[in-house]
């Protein structure tokens, strides 16, 4: 990696720069209120080393809807409670469809491509529901305990609004269940899921919260996981699929695990070095941040700090 730590506060301001003539290419994600509220030209990134050091510039304290950058957790979690007998329902390969499609599922008898589409979250939303007295509870105290901030929450109004509009995913969980993929009944599976979905945090927070991903599975908040190796397996997964649809060109612009949600927010890791977070809500057409993207591809450039 050819970057001196002093350099970033002034490569980060750089990167802000070459990266804000973007507003206005992408649009804010608007199949709900809370979200297409949201003030389009905003953007911020936090970045962690692995020795605990963070630099940020924009707005990276401010608290935004992850999304599905919930589904990195969820995973987490999921293979922390089952270990590998996830992989008995979820598999781990790229769909090349959207997010929320539901062609492959019946295709492929139930078993979603991989546990960051909709229908291998709501897999893996179903295994922590099943394990646990307080599903949501249990996860919102998790991600609060690698990110090391307790007000990591569901914003309820988000959550209201994911529900009443959540058609595809309640077509999804019922397919699902149809299949004799879902152990949970619909209903209390997709609460789950869309109470995370609403999960609000900051750049700093994600910048914390995927510190493990980065470091060998050592979080400075949180002891070491059960599943060996979690963050060799969920980078692989995140630089397969964690930017749908759209993840071969992220790996080749960027060249780095990442994972996206709606809420217009990125996590990325450089194992043994980092993890990022950006937020901006302005998306393309596949779901994720016009800008997000943009600024992990100059930070990899301008730093020669990709995995490749
Ligand atoms: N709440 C959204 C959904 O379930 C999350 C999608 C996303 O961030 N890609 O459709």
């Amino acid at each position: 990696m050819k970057l001196q730590k002093s350099e970033l506060p002034a490569l980060l301001e750089r990167i802000y720069s070459e990266v804000t003539p973007l507003y206005g290419v992408g649009k804010t994600a608007d199949y709900i209120p809370p979200l297409s509220r949201v003030n389009p030209r905003q953007f911020g990134m936090a970045i962690r080393f692995v020795d605990g050091d963070e630099f940020t510039v924009g707005q990276a304290s401010t608290p935004f809807s992850i999304q599905s950058i919930s589904k990195l957790f969820a995973l987490m979690l999921a293979l922390d409670i089952v270990g590998d007998d996830l992989w008995k329902r979820v598999g781990r390969e790229p769909s090349g469809m959207r997010f929320n499609s539901l062609l492959q599922l019946e295709n492929e008898n139930g078993i979603p491509r991989n546990p960051f589409i909709n229908a291998g979250a709501i897999v893996v939303t179903d295994t922590i529901v099943n394990h646990s007295a307080s599903p949501v509870k249990r996860l919102e105290q998790f991600m609060a305990s690698l990110s090391g901030n307790v007000f990591n929450r569901y914003d309820p109004e988000v959550y209201v609004a994911e529900a009443r509009t959540g058609y595809r995913n309640a077509a999804i969980a019922n397919l699902l269940k149809a299949l004799g993929n879902l152990e949970g009944e619909v209903d209390v599976v997709l609460d789950s899921y869309y109470k995370q979905c609403s999960m609000t945090m900051s750049c700093l927070d994600l910048a914390r919260a995927t510190e493990s991903l980065a470091n060998k599975g050592k979080s400075s908040f949180r002891t070491q996981f059960h599943g060996e190796r979690m963050d060799k397996r969920v980078n692989a997964l995140m630089l397969t699929c964690g930017l749908y649809d759209a993840a071969g060109n992220f790996a080749y612009q960027v060249g780095l695990p990442a994972k996206s949600g709606v809420g217009g927010g990125i996590v990325a890791v450089l194992p043994g070095y980092f993890s990022v977070a950006v937020w901006s809500p302005e998306l393309d057409n596949y779901g994720n941040s016009v800008l997000g993207q943009k600024a992990l591809e100059l930070l990899t450039h301008y730093t020669s700090s990709s995995i490749f």
